[in-house]
């Protein structure tokens, strides 16, 4: 057995076998090959399978999702056997006498480079057709190549495979590549960089998944400041046996039965634990004294909002909305939007959803949308502001969020806002968006307008903030990392990141008293939220509302109603 200890971002036990995710570009190096037959002989199985799948994966998606969204396979199809692509790859094996895998590889990005670059959009969205065939070609390929575990391609299309659902270990992953993950065959993550704030560890969480980040795999005693291996080092455990221990921080590596029968164990009390806090459900979240908080759920997918729904959410006090856009490789449409966001506020059936705007940059990044490549991301053109330099991507949202507000009691939200001419841009924007839709004919409703309060800006001037709008909500994952100016992203500076610093909770009750000054209600939908200790602190300065990890819900709740207060 090998143990390898990280620091835990979800608690929770799972045992499972490991499944290595390592980046394309980590992995597909140019081997020279003597034998060139042999790698187009490689190929031309690997096109021959590929092909096999596709027409199976197009028959599935035209009987359950019609031939519209099946179109897509039908044109991998075309390209995996297009004879400009795979001329191209046989090419490069032919003259630079290197493997198969290589070869796609150079093709992928040949094509990928030629399609971005055309003014046509249609054409510039083949770039992503380009990606995902070269990514199966290069699974199917790898998966074929001995002592090489089948881990190519696409993170995403690696787990679409009819397997078990797996521990995930990967050297980091970005929030794009979490969301575009099926819950239900990820076990838990374990990642040898990131940090316990940053937007993937959020996402583990609000996912129900038990996460490590920061992992060392060097096994046994560890010198402080060795720098851990990268999952290249670590390619053995593929398909292993393990333990992820959330508690702990440790992942075992086949486990000796001693240690499986105590994690059992363990994971036996857990269970039993949750089963009792579903006693809860239905019931309200009041202290004994009387004093009521609302508990709702931040979701980011559907799958969060069955969760939400299940743990018996008073509301969704924060839907993420980039979710929806870091699923997909290019842009929702209106009309994907309006669906999406409707299906939340019917599914809360009258209570209230709180859908935030747009907040990429930092580490959510869109490819399609273009942003540019920045030295300090996490100050740079991020949420609002890219939102305001791109208003038709933003009026776009607006229009589905409007749309949508009259299927229920839905609000919106703005995040990152540090000025009051950036909310006088917004409602300057929404106004247009209404009247045009109006002009159109089109049904829409008018919602409630809050501001996230997340920078030290917008908590010094939440009195003049709190005039023009409907609600705060305090992000305080943004509001830690931005008055303590420590980047959340980093994992060497976990042990500086202290939310509950005390510059950051006078601001939380410097925003509260200013919100209730003018009479409207702050909530608090920042990772704070959830943590038990602060409950009491919440409840003392009038905070109307926690909106925490939907398994955060009941276990919060239990707290509140033992409160004496
Ligand atoms: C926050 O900053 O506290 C917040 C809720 O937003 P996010 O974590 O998505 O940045
Ligand atoms: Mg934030």
């Amino acid at each position: 057995m090998q143990v390898y200890q990280g620091k835990s971002v979800y608690e929770g036990i799972v045992i499972g076998r490991i499944q290595i995710y390592q980046k394309k570009e980590q992995q597909v190096k140019p081997n020279y090959v003597t034998d060139v037959a042999g790698e187009h002989r490689r190929l031309e199985a690997a096109v021959n399978e590929v092909t096999t799948q596709l027409t199976k994966l197009h028959e599935k998606a035209k009987a359950e999702l019609g031939e519209e969204d099946a179109a897509i396979f039908e044109m991998h199809l075309l390209l995996v056997k297009d004879a400009d692509y795979l001329g191209f790859i046989e090419k490069v094996i032919q003259t630079q006498m290197v493997n198969a895998e290589y070869a796609v590889a150079v093709a992928a990005e040949y094509f990928i480079a030629r399609f971005s670059a055309m003014d046509d959009e249609y054409m510039k969205e083949r770039a992503a057709d380009v990606r995902d065939v070269s990514d199966h070609l290069l699974a199917v390929l790898t998966s074929h190549s001995k002592g090489v575990p089948a881990s190519m391609g696409r993170l995403c299309d690696a787990l679409k495979a009819d397997r078990e659902p797996v521990i995930i270990l990967a050297d980091d992953l970005a929030p794009s590549q979490t969301m575009q993950l099926d819950r239900e065959k990820v076990l838990a993550f374990v990642t040898v960089y990131g940090s316990v704030n940053s937007h993937t560890a959020i996402l583990a969480r609000t996912m129900n998944i038990p996460a490590l980040v920061g992992t060392c795999l060097i096994s046994g005693e560890t010198e402080k400041g060795q720098s851990p291996h990268n999952v290249a080092g670590a390619l053995w455990m593929d398909g292993h046996l393990a333990i992820v221990d959330g508690d702990s921080g440790c992942l075992y590596v086949d486990p000796d039965p001693k240690t499986r029968q105590c994690m059992e164990a363990k994971l036996a009390m857990q269970q039993e634990k949750k089963a009792l806090l579903l006693a809860l459900k239905g019931k309200e979240t009041i202290t004994l004294g009387g004093c009521k908080i609302n508990i709702c759920a931040n979701i980011g997918g559907l799958s969060d909002l069955q969760q939400a729904v299940q743990n018996d959410a008073e509301g969704i006090g924060l839907f993420r909305s980039e979710c929806l856009y870091l699923e997909k490789d290019t842009h929702p449409t209106e009309e994907e939007q309006f669906e999406r966001y409707k299906t939340v506020v019917e599914s809360m059936e009258g209570k209230q959803v709180i859908i935030r705007t747009l907040d990429i940059g930092a580490d959510k990044q869109l490819n399609y949308i273009g942003l540019t490549k920045e030295d300090n991301p996490a100050l740079g053109c991020r949420a609002i502001r890219a939102c305001l330099k791109h208003p038709e991507i933003f009026k776009t949202q607006l229009r589905a969020l409007f749309r949508a507000g009259v299927y229920g009691k839905l609000a919106v939200m703005y995040p990152m806002i540090t000025s009051l001419q950036e909310v006088h841009q917004i409602k300057t924007l929404t106004e247009q968006v209404k009247a045009e839709l109006a002009a159109e004919g089109i049904a829409y409703a008018h919602i409630e307008q809050g501001i996230m309060i997340e920078t030290p800006a917008a908590a010094m001037i939440s009195d003049l903030l709190a005039k023009e709008v409907d609600f705060f909500s305090i992000g305080t994952n943004d509001l830690a990392q931005y008055t303590l100016a420590i980047d959340r992203q980093n994992g060497e500076l976990d042990e500086f990141y202290d939310a509950r610093h005390e510059a950051v909770l006078r601001m939380i009750r410097m925003t509260v008293e200013n919100a209730h000054k003018a009479g409207i209600r702050c909530g608090v939908c920042g990772e704070l939220a959830a943590d038990p200790a602060m409950t009491e602190f919440f409840l003392d300065i009038g905070v109307e509302e926690l909106s925490v990890s939907p398994a955060m819900i009941l276990p919060l709740r239990k707290v509140v109603r033992e409160m004496e207060r």
